[in-house]
């Protein structure tokens, strides 16, 4: 199989394959990878293979060329092991064609952990290959900081920094973080937002003399590899529901995804465009509802970011979006430079109106407050007995809202154990989560973190010097 290129978004770096991207996260033009040409779903996927396999299935395409298909395949098994749920991504019927695919097994309890478990084995692979060290440098509304601090702790060809808005996350996402204390693990609590964070990271990327002497490799959601790990659940889900259900394995299904940096409710739409028969693919915004702008008004506008129940969309610069920009522009990479540009200096930029037409084919958007999140988490324990974390609650509110068509089956993502929000999960039902035994005793370790202004210089001041990437080995 011939081996499919990445280019930038930016259209002013080079083309790479996915070793190179996967290393490369951000492109050096500022830019995000995406694929040359999308490929086809592997026919032969059936709603009997397990997880692992439709996983396989689905990625191969865009890693060949640069891993083998045996170490691939024994990667993806390895990975998806360690989750703690048979099915990896069960299934719970919660109404009549309403479905809850629950992404919660993994060791952090967020669905972060089914593309950064993988990453993890993946930059190993290829670094051991090229005998080369990295830091991860990553910025967290909360969950990714988690995932990649347990994908990445005491790999040795990595150090990991990860940079979280002081305050801004919950003590369980804070404690995952803050209590793994590997040699090769820092914590940096930003005084600032998650897109203060995020921005610092970017600064970062973009300071090329940083970029090289610490040898920075990106885990956020901006990287490659992550989006494309997703993509699988969407496929695995699809084929499982329809199954149940008795309809054809080619009839289509919904999607509704609770969206911060629109990574994961892209990852659905990459499906689609694999073959997947996607009827509607619904944005589920709290009330940092960018994305739910864009679509009603066709601009990009910057607001405050406000803290809500789903703190891991409390996000207002949704990153991913630019590779939806890229694609809806017919990949005009100049035009989507300019758009970028002016919505960063003005704060505000209008979308063509040709592109958001293509945009609103593929996706509608809705948004949930925090008074309505309580509600809907109230709902579902009065009807179902089931304890809902704050973002999986918006998803299903707002696909319950926007479904249009009673006869295709509506498959919400579920996020998070609601286990790791207890608070918002006990202010709507008095009942108060018990985490999962697999977390250990999280409430009672030691905790290590640095805080830091917002300021590039205070980052620096804590990766590490090249003699440190290039130690011993
Ligand atoms: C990260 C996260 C989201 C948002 O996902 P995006 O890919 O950023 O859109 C939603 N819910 C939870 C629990 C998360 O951790």
């Amino acid at each position: 199989m011939s081996a499919i290129s990445y280019r930038s978004t930016r259209g002013r770096a080079p083309q790479l394959e996915f070793g190179d991207v996967l290393l490369a996260g951000l492109a050096t033009d500022g830019g995000l990878y995406v694929p040359d040409t999308v490929p086809t779903l592997d026919p032969s996927i059936s709603a009997e293979d397990s997880y692992a396999q439709v996983a396989t299935k689905v990625m191969w395409p865009f890693v060949a060329g640069s891993l083998d298909a045996d170490d691939f395949e024994a990667i993806v098994e390895e990975t998806y092991a360690g989750f703690s749920h048979p099915d990896i991504a069960p299934l719970f019927q919660l109404g009549a064609g309403e479905w809850l695919c629950d992404l919660s097994y993994g060791p952090t309890l967020a669905f972060k952990d089914f593309a950064l478990q993988l990453l993890g084995r993946l930059l190993d692979y290829e670094l051991t290959k090229r005998d080369q060290r990295v830091t991860v440098i990553g910025a967290t509304s909360g969950d990714t900081g988690s995932a990649a601090i347990h994908a990445l702790a005491n790999r040795d060809r990595i150090n990991v920094v990860i940079l979280h808005p002081e305050g801004r996350v919950s003590e369980v996402q804070r404690r995952q973080m803050t209590t793994v204390t590997a040699p090769n693990v820092t914590n940096l609590a930003v005084q600032g937002t998650f897109d203060d964070c995020q921005d610092l990271v970017k600064e970062a990327f973009g300071d090329h003399d940083l970029r090289v002497s610490a040898g920075l490799a990106a885990v956020n959601s901006i990287n490659w590899a992550r989006v494309m790990a997703q993509t699988a659940y969407y496929v695995s889900a699809a084929r499982r529901v329809l199954a149940r259900t008795g309809l054809p394995a080619d009839s289509p299904v919904s999607f509704s995804v609770p969206t911060g940096n629109f990574g994961n409710v892209l990852s659905a739409w990459y499906a689609k465009r694999m073959g997947l028969a996607v009827d509607q693919l619904i944005i589920a915004s709290n009330r940092n509802d960018v994305l739910t702008r864009v679509m009603a008004t066709g601009a990009l506008t910057l607001a405050e970011v406000v803290a809500s129940f789903s703190p891991s969309m409390d996000i207002q610069v949704s990153s991913n979006f630019e590779r939806l920009l890229f694609e809806a522009g017919d990949r005009d990479a100049e035009a989507v430079t300019r758009l970028l540009a002016s919505f960063r200096s003005e704060g505000h930029a209008t979308v063509d109106p040709a592109w958001m037409a293509r945009i609103r084919d593929e996706f509608v958007a809705g948004r949930l407050d925090d008074a309505g999140t309580l509600d809907e988490m109230r709902r579902v324990f009065r009807e179902h007995q089931m304890l809902m974390d704050p973002h999986t609650a918006v998803g299903l509110q707002v696909g319950r809202a926007q479904r249009n068509n009673p006869d295709v089956p509506l498959i919400v993502m579920g996020t998070a154990d609601p286990a790791k929000f207890g608070g918002a999960v006990t202010e709507a039902t008095g009942q108060v989560p018990s985490l999962p035994d697999r977390v250990g005793d999280l409430m009672n370790m030691t905790e290590r973190y640095e805080v830091i202004p917002a300021h590039l210089d205070a980052v620096r001041a804590h990766l590490p010097l090249q003699s440190g990437v290039d130690g011993n080995d």
